[in-house]
């Protein structure tokens, strides 16, 4: 099949190189003209694990391509996806300026039926919006229908995520279009939901919400843990044990982050709003999950304040492992707090610095690995659980520190070990280990 997917980030690039592999001829557009030279000369301006190697190989066969023409690709193609931005305003509202900008351009270049697929997240409604934008920029009536296909790909296992996905959204005006997805999606052979428009655009953000939500419920629950002596993790594997509730999404840490589930909570918020309901519930939730970082700067404070004259290692400051997105990422809210407060902060990631130099402050050291950051440090805060971080050397952790406290913002370590290393170790839920 001839597909276009406009808009080459995390999202359209990984669903343009997994079409194209499953034997699709695969545009994929971006108006960033940096960016299509960069992909066309065979370099990746993302990380992702796996991407690189199956965008160079589906380029060399042929059915990956890269322009900033939308009109000539919207022009060879029956599918076109939608996979742009949609970056959050003041209020929640939903910045939709790139979805319009983009349906303006497949509607000028449109020249026989074409299927244009909202695979960006869109508050509901959004497929009849862009379905109205179309009619109104045709030179002249062409057919078209507007499907949503709402993308549920987690950065880090993107192409895994993309190529299993749990299920396969369809929102479709009629059966027989969604027939043309069908048929796109068939050789994944997973569970698929054909559904109205308005529904396949309101199950992404409640899903989300939802999750967001488990995670903001068990942070509270770690709260009352540590008020109460009381180990989250504990609680975490008794709760989980029962399947009504299941063991996924209830870790507590630094709250959640990263580009959507900031945005797309406060965007169901402000659509719910918008309708005339007060999803107060979820207003809990962003709440609860805005007080995460400042209860964490708290205990770091506490232990080693005067922070002035301390040095400070930061480990792992991607919004998440595996990715290099700094988007809402808690270590530009952790390090600032650090800078403020005079601490000298020695920052360590396997993936980001680069994305994160323009969104620390000045004066950051960065660091080529754990060890160094450590060095002579008066603690070490875990930001970013990196399966890296995971299997440190942590002996060799607290020799190179100059005092051993170390702030786990993601439970990755067990305080009874990192007792006995001899750590001071502070996590979250969980009582504080003291070294033996
Ligand atoms: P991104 O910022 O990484 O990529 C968006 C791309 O669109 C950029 O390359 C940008 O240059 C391009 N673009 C913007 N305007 C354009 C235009 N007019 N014409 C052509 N290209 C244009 O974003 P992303 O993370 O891939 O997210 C895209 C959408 O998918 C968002 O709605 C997001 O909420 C949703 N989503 C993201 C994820 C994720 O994990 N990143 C997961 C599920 C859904």
């Amino acid at each position: 099949m001839n597909i276009c997917v406009v808009g080459t980030g995390y999202v359209g690039l990984v669903t343009g190189a997994v079409f194209a592999d499953l034997g699709n001829d695969v545009v994929c557009v971006d108006n960033v003209e940096a960016k299509i030279a960069q992909l066309q000369a065979g370099r990746l301006p993302i990380y992702e694990p796996g991407l690189e190697e199956m965008v160079a190989r589906t380029a060399a066969d042929g059915r990956l391509a890269f322009t900033t023409d939308l009109a000539a690709a919207v022009r060879r193609s029956v599918i076109v996806f939608i996979t742009v931005g949609t970056p959050p305003t003041d209020g929640g509202r939903t910045d939709l300026a790139a979805v319009e900008a983009v349906a303006r351009g497949i509607a000028q270049a449109m020249e026989h039926y074409t299927v244009i697929v909202n695979k960006s997240t869109v508050p509901v409604g959004t497929g009849e919006l862009v379905r109205e934008v179309i009619e109104r920029h045709q030179p002249k009536p062409v057919p078209f229908d507007v499907v949503s296909n709402p993308e549920f790909l987690r950065e880090g296992s993107a192409i895994e995520d993309t190529l299993r996905p749990d299920r396969i959204v369809i929102g479709a005006p009629t059966q027989q279009v969604a027939m043309t997805l069908l048929e796109l999606y068939a050789p994944l052979e997973r569970p698929m939901i054909i559904t109205d428009v308005p529904s396949a655009e309101l199950i992404k953000y409640a899903s989300n919400a939802f999750l967001a939500t488990k995670i903001s419920f068990m942070n509270e629950i770690a709260d009352i843990c540590e008020l109460a002596g009381a180990d989250v993790g504990q609680v975490v594997k008794g709760m989980g044990l029962d399947p009504r509730i299941g063991p996924a999404f209830l870790q507590a840490g630094l709250g959640y982050g990263g580009s959507c589930f900031p945005k797309d909570a406060d965007s169901l918020i402000h659509t719910a709003a918008t309708l005339g309901s007060d999803f107060a519930l979820l207003r809990a939730v962003v709440e609860a999950n805005r007080e995460r970082v400042p209860h964490f700067l708290r205990t770091i404070e506490k232990v080693l304040t005067p922070l002035d004259d301390k040095t400070v290692a930061v480990l792992g400051l991607a919004f998440k492992p595996n990715t290099d997105d700094m988007r809402e990422a808690k270590s530009v809210e952790v390090i600032g707090r650090l800078v403020e407060l005079g601490a000298r902060v020695r920052a360590y990631d396997p993936a980001a610095i680069e994305n994160a130099r323009g969104l620390l402050p000045k004066g950051v050291d960065y660091c080529e690995s754990p060890y160094e950051a450590a060095a002579d440090a008066d603690g070490v805060v875990l930001v970013t659980e990196w399966n890296e971080f995971k299997l440190l050397n942590l002996e060799r952790l607290r020799a190179v520190m100059r005092r051993p406290v170390v702030f786990d913002g993601r439970n990755l370590w067990e305080p009874e070990r990192m007792r006995r290393l001899g750590f001071e170790y502070h996590s979250i839920g969980r009582k504080p280990a003291l070294p033996a």
